[in-house]
């Protein structure tokens, strides 16, 4: 294990280039840190911004040697890089945070859930299946509706149906890939919410307020931080936290999506292991923001100040609408954030902004 905390000079291994990972190293880069980003795309995000991009899949045996020669402490800014990678890194003595624990836990929406549940982390009821003939029992067990996902590999609601009928179930199963799934009682939510919380290597945490997020077509578009939500909304949401951090024994940054029900409650939708989008406010809304307390968090710095300076609209640039660069440029409240992404493809995420108003 190297010598925390790590001095500035030393090197941060990123597995995964994207944005996630390109502004880690740019908040890195402040602290003194180099940046040494694993990544299949020569030419990605995070790599233009890092001082190495060693070019590979996640599973590249040598690729994983080399960065393990070159980072004293790896991290990773995408939940589905290999658990098989992490424990090879590990093997060749680097360490890796957050550990291989929370990592399966979050690539496995059962694992996931059981661990919450078990936590005292509530999420709605669910059942499992892995075949046509157990999603179909099961749907008829815990009656429709009810939303189908596959276990692994979703994301920005991809990989899920909803099944009106528990008749259909078996249907949905084959129409999701014959995959295993997760088959999930409705949330009756007023609205989202997610917690964005940190902890460092001796067990300290931190937690910013929460942001209220919307969503279209399953992809983020809108933040709202700090979310305007009484003291015991608040006080639910940090207690969650805290019992997700402090189980899974985490070292950095988590992004925990939340369901407000009616009656005040709140269900954690899912976990992300990593720095999160709907905690992009924090970079123009925070003492310290999400991508700086997690890098002093693997590095075993102290963890920084999470209160809010100010409220801010966070609103994701997707596809061509970051082409509007020019005309935000002119707007005094508007902090532009971009990703450096060649091609503008539908919906894919090319930047946010922050939208600045006094708190
Ligand atoms: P996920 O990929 O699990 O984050 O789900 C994407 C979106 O689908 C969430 O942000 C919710 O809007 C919606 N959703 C997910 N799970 C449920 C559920 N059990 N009940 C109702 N809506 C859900």
């Amino acid at each position: 294990m190297s010598k925390l905390p790590l001095p500035p000079g030393s090197t941060i291994g990123i597995l995964g280039g994207g944005q996630l990972g390109r502004m880690l190293a740019l908040a890195a880069g402040r602290l003194g840190f180099d940046v040494a980003v694993l990544e299949r795309d020569a030419d990605s995000p995070a790599g233009r911004v890092a001082a190495k991009t060693i070019v590979a899949p996640y599973d590249d045996e040598a690729a994983l040697a080399e960065l393990a020669a070159v980072a004293q402490v790896v991290t990773f800014e995408f939940e589905n890089v290999p658990a098989a990678s992490v424990l090879k890194l590990q093997a060749l003595g680097v360490e890796v945070a957050p550990g291989s624990e929370a990592l399966s836990v979050a690539q496995d929406r059962v694992a996931e859930k059981q661990f919450l549940n078990a936590s005292g982390a509530p999420t709605v009821a669910f059942a499992s299946a892995d075949t046509a003939e157990e999603a179909f029992a099961a749907a008829h067990e815990m009656g429709a509706p009810l939303l189908m996902k596959t276990r692994r590999e979703g994301y920005d609601g991809k990989g899920q149906r909803w099944v009106e009928h528990a008749a259909d179930a078996g249907e949905a199963f084959r129409a999701l890939g014959g995959v295993p799934v997760i088959l999930e009682a409705p949330a009756e939510f007023v609205r989202e919410l997610s917690v964005i919380a940190a902890r460092g290597r001796d067990g300290a945490t931190a937690v910013y307020p929460l942001a209220e997020n919307h969503h279209e077509h399953g992809i983020l578009r809108r933040s709202l931080a700090p979310a305007i939500a009484t003291d015991e909304t608040a006080l639910q949401a940090e207690k969650i936290a805290l019992r997700v951090l402090d189980g899974l024994n985490y070292v950095g940054v988590i992004g925990i999506e939340l369901f407000e029900l009616k009656d005040g409650r709140l269900l954690v939708n899912e976990i992300a292991p990593r720095v999160h989008n709907s905690g992009h406010w924090t970079q123009d809304g925070c003492e310290v923001d999400q991508f700086e307390q997690h890098i002093r968090a693997v590095a075993g710095w102290p963890l920084g100040p999470t209160a809010a300076h100010a409220r801010v609209e966070m609103l994701n640039l997707l596809g061509e609408e970051a082409e509007t660069w020019r005309k935000l440029a002119h707007e005094p409240e508007t902090r532009i954030h971009l990703y450096g992404k060649r091609v503008a493809k539908a919906g894919r995420k090319m930047g946010h902004v922050n939208k600045v108003k006094a708190l």
